[in-house]
């Protein structure tokens, strides 16, 4: 496997110039489009790391998996009459559906979906911040993981559109905070800055049916670890999820940092880090190199 690793990241280490980095939070856009990492951490806690794996970036998106498995012990079914779990088929931001569909959202990685998440979230948690941080730094088994204030305040201070589709669910009766006080949690747990070593190793419970391999700690149910991972194959990539399943095989997750975290169930899971930006938001030489390696391999969820 490191060999497949290393030619990948030898074929894709200059491709640059293909997409875009995120400047509409503005401290994204002084990040260099050269960056590449690639980790990977099997449940047996073997891990491969090659190129700039040791620099933590904006995980942003990616965090909506960690508040989604944070939330899912503590509710039961009634969680999917506030957001659903079908493919949205539109962008991560978009307003328009939301109306349409009445302030429930297709499912918890648009951000619409992730902002009624952080919602219930927030009833449950009085300290919400640190809790959430707290349950990150014991899943990748490392203290030193924190928000980046520069990021969030950025976020917290344009998000314009986030913040209208929080007011469009409460306006249907569909997300109960304060949406100033609930957008700030939500802006500082995309601000969690991670490398993709720590990023591979916080995943691997979803890839060991709910436990933490690190602790042996059960994360979440092995029933929910697969609800999980099956929304993330469906939804993780917003209006480019079904490309990604085709190219890819796996489930995953993106953000707009240029992270993305895939999970091989039952033996591990792989962290790419390029920041420059498809179309949908996803990064571009991320979803090549996760597509050449399940190729290479021979292995995916098919
Ligand atoms: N914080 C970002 C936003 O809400 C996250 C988007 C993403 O990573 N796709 O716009």
């Amino acid at each position: 496997m490191e060999n497949i690793i290393k030619k990948i990241y030898s074929t894709y280490a200059e491709s640059t110039g293909i997409g875009k980095v995120a400047d509409y939070i503005a401290p994204l856009a002084n990040i260099s489009p050269s960056k590449y990492a690639i980790s990977i951490c099997t449940i047996e806690g073997q891990k491969i790391n090659i190129g700039d794996y040791n620099e933590p970036f904006s995980i942003q998106s990616i965090s909506k998996v960690f508040t989604l498995s944070m939330l899912a012990p503590l509710v039961g079914e009634e969680i999917w009459e506030s957001v659903g779990k079908e493919p949205s088929g539109s962008a991560f931001n978009s307003l328009v559906q939301l109306e349409y569909e009445k302030g429930i959202p297709r499912n918890p990685f648009i951000n619409a979906g992730a902002l009624v998440i952080t919602d219930k979230l927030a009833e449950k948690f009085p300290n919400l911040d640190a809790s959430l941080l707290q349950y990150v730094r014991e899943l990748a088994g490392e203290q030193n993981i924190h928000f980046n204030t520069d990021v969030a305040n950025d976020e917290y201070a344009t998000g314009e559109r986030n913040k209208a589709l929080a007011h469009m669910m409460k306006s249907f009766g569909n997300f109960k905070g304060k949406v100033s006080k609930v957008f700030r949690h939500y802006c500082n747990h995309c601000s969690i800055e991670m490398t993709t070593q720590q990023l591979a190793q916080a995943f691997t419970f979803l890839a060991n049916r709910g436990i933490n391999p690190l602790n042996g700690k059960t994360v979440i149910s092995p029933r929910d670890a697969k609800r999980i991972n099956s929304i993330m194959l469906t939804c993780g990539f917003y209006d480019e999820s079904g490309d990604f399943a085709y190219r890819v095989g796996l489930p995953g997750k993106s953000g707009v940092g240029g992270g993305i975290v895939a999970i091989i169930p039952g033996k591990l899971a792989i962290a790419v880090w390029s920041p420059e930006l498809n179309t949908h938001g996803n990064s571009c030489r991320g979803i090549s190199t996760l597509a050449d390696f399940t190729t290479e391999l021979g292995i995916s969820v098919f």
